[in-house]
């Protein structure tokens, strides 16, 4: 092969190699802007819960003092019943004190709903916050991973820098600023395969006779259509490996 083809596809490996790399870390911040969603929400699960349970005890408070209020004019009544003089005197004060009583039994019940309410608001907020410990444990690790990758991904671009500092001291200078140019305006891709006659990445046909060129992979050619330079993977070499690396998927 080529040496200088030989390089340039070297170079368009690490270049793409480094853009994967640039492309996830650059990734991270919305990914983390994503977990500290996931982690508010479960927050405000819980909190939106206890502000139920405190509403529903407040509720409960005020019904509570309806019964004391009752039950304070029940004993005022029935005092005032031992010392009533006439009949109608004591009827008026067995109404008032009748009144006084379904108002307490009215309220007590109010509370003994709310008693219930609070019981399963309570295993509410209980779920809410196993929930909340959960999904922190998630972000934790997903917070590590990408820690992690981060790492990993700052120390393959240092490691891809080095290698195409090599890789571009071996070019010829007038391949090299051609494959930047290329580069600079088709996306980072100056370097394609040509398949069947076809440059694979602009999909356009090139002529037999630079196809042929092409396949013997001892010069650089060029795609007329994508200016890419173009590589030929030869098939009796490429079929075994494609082979192989498809057959453990199932
Ligand atoms: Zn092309």
């Amino acid at each position: 092969m080529n040496a200088d083809l030989e390089h340039l596809i070297v170079l368009q490996r690490l270049d793409s190699a480094a853009h994967d790399a640039r492309r996830r870390l650059a990734e991270q911040p919305e990914r983390e802007k994503a977990l500290e969603a996931q982690l508010s929400a479960a927050r405000d699960v819980v909190a939106a819960s206890k502000t139920k349970l405190a509403e529903s005890q407040a509720v409960r408070r005020e019904h509570e003092k309806t019964v004391a209020l009752h039950q304070g004019r029940l004993s005022k009544f029935r005092e005032q019943a031992m010392a009533v003089k006439t009949n109608q005197e004591y009827h008026a004060i067995q109404k008032e004190i009748e009144f006084a009583q379904k108002e307490t039994k009215a309220a007590e019940d109010q509370v003994l709903e709310r008693m219930i309410e609070a019981d399963d608001l309570s295993a509410a907020i209980k779920k809410a916050e196993a929930e909340l410990v959960n999904e922190q444990k998630q972000v934790d690790a997903s917070r590590k991973a990408m820690a992690a990758e981060s790492a990993e991904l700052k120390a393959t671009l240092e490691r891809v820098a080095g290698e195409r500092t090599a890789v571009v001291r071996s070019l010829t200078p007038q391949v090299l600023s051609t494959f930047e140019l290329v580069s600079s305006r088709r996306n980072g891709i100056a370097v394609a395969e040509a398949r069947d006659g076809i440059c694979t990445i602009c999909h356009v046909r090139m002529r037999p006779q630079v196809f042929n060129t092409v396949r013997r992979n001892e010069q650089i050619v060029q795609c007329d259509s994508c200016n890419r330079f173009l590589y030929f993977v030869p098939t009796t070499a490429a079929a075994p490996a494609a082979d192989s690396a498809t057959q453990p998927a199932q």
